[in-house]
């Protein structure tokens, strides 16, 4: 390392505050709706291509790339909105604004069907620290999921799954109820924003429901294939210990990925093993959302 790299290394390690990342209390405990004692925020985030370009818009011309995500209009959705009906569940769909209007028939079925639409960015851009896009990804999705589908959403997950302090307080002023991008907790909680003020309700997402980082490999973004026997141990595992906790988990699954044949076979299992343990309560992130807020309002009165 030349001098001058240490110093600027020197400089940024002694600009780091020594206060945790975040300032919110401690999740309370309550009751899950009878007869339920753990929960399960059943989410997918709809990408399409735009998993692929949001990182590198040179992706755009690499066809085979971006079919990984136009399997999800074609094939992935559909077959997973098929499932859902037939197990009898309502779930959170995260869509990018990019997604709805190069496919409004898709995003249209998801509504049809019944299912919470949540924002994803427009342009799936990683809300970095000091990123120029911050506002206008969160704009223009709310736009496109108005102009196209008539909705304005409640809840926000953001896209690679990173945040920072401007988007937590931009999203508390564009009217949020909820987030759900943290893994700090197995609890909803509170966020509290840099200057105090109160900001989200989070719904932390559990990582090792991600199905991306267990089964979805190309040849930009190579990772091991995990069998159904590898996953559902990690699954039911990870849920029957949230059971014993009395406390939640959250999925993020994406139709490129579980809307596969074989990841499909998987997810319908675990569904159905989720429901058969008669304690679960799957739904969407406004129920839960709205059970926390409801439960935060007795507490104050
Ligand atoms: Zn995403």
């Amino acid at each position: 390392m030349q001098g001058g790299d240490v110093e600027a290394r020197r400089a940024a390690v002694d600009a780091i505050p020594i206060r945790p990342a975040s300032a919110a209390a401690p999740a309370p405990e309550f009751p899950w709706p009878q007869p339920h004692r753990a929960a399960m925020f059943l989410s997918f985030d709809v990408d399409a291509e735009s998993a692929w370009t949001g990182g590198n818009p040179a992706h755009a011309d690499r066809l085979v790339t971006m079919s990984y995500g136009g399997y999800e209009a074609r094939v992935g959705t559909p077959k997973l909105l098929e499932l859902l009906d037939q197990l009898g569940l309502k779930a959170t769909f995260f869509i990018t604004g990019w997604a709805v209007d190069a496919y409004p028939a898709m995003a249209e079925s998801i509504v049809k069907a019944g299912h919470e639409i949540g924002h994803h960015g427009y342009h799936h851009l990683l809300p970095d620290p000091g990123s120029p896009f911050i506002v206008e990804e969160v704009e223009r999705g709310l736009e496109a999921l108005k102009r196209r589908l008539g909705v304005v959403p409640k809840g926000y997950r953001a896209p690679s799954g990173e945040f920072c302090e401007e988007l937590r307080a931009l999203l508390v002023r564009r009217g949020f109820l909820y987030t759900s991008s943290f893994r700090d907790d197995v609890r909803p909680y509170r966020h509290v924003l840099r200057d105090g003020s109160a900001g989200t309700i989070e719904l932390p997402t559990t990582a090792c429901y991600d199905d991306w980082v267990l089964g979805l490999s190309t040849r930009v973004s190579p990772r091991p294939i995990l069998s159904k026997e590898e996953v559902l141990s990690i699954w039911t595992d990870e849920l029957d210990e949230i059971r014993d906790w009395g406390a939640m988990v959250t999925t993020v699954l994406h139709p490129q990925c579980s809307g596969r044949p074989m990841r499909m076979r998987l997810l319908r299992e675990f569904l159905r093993y989720t429901q058969a343990c008669g304690d679960v309560w799957i739904t969407t992130g406004e129920a839960i959302a709205g059970r926390f807020a409801e439960f935060e309002g007795a507490g104050r009165r």
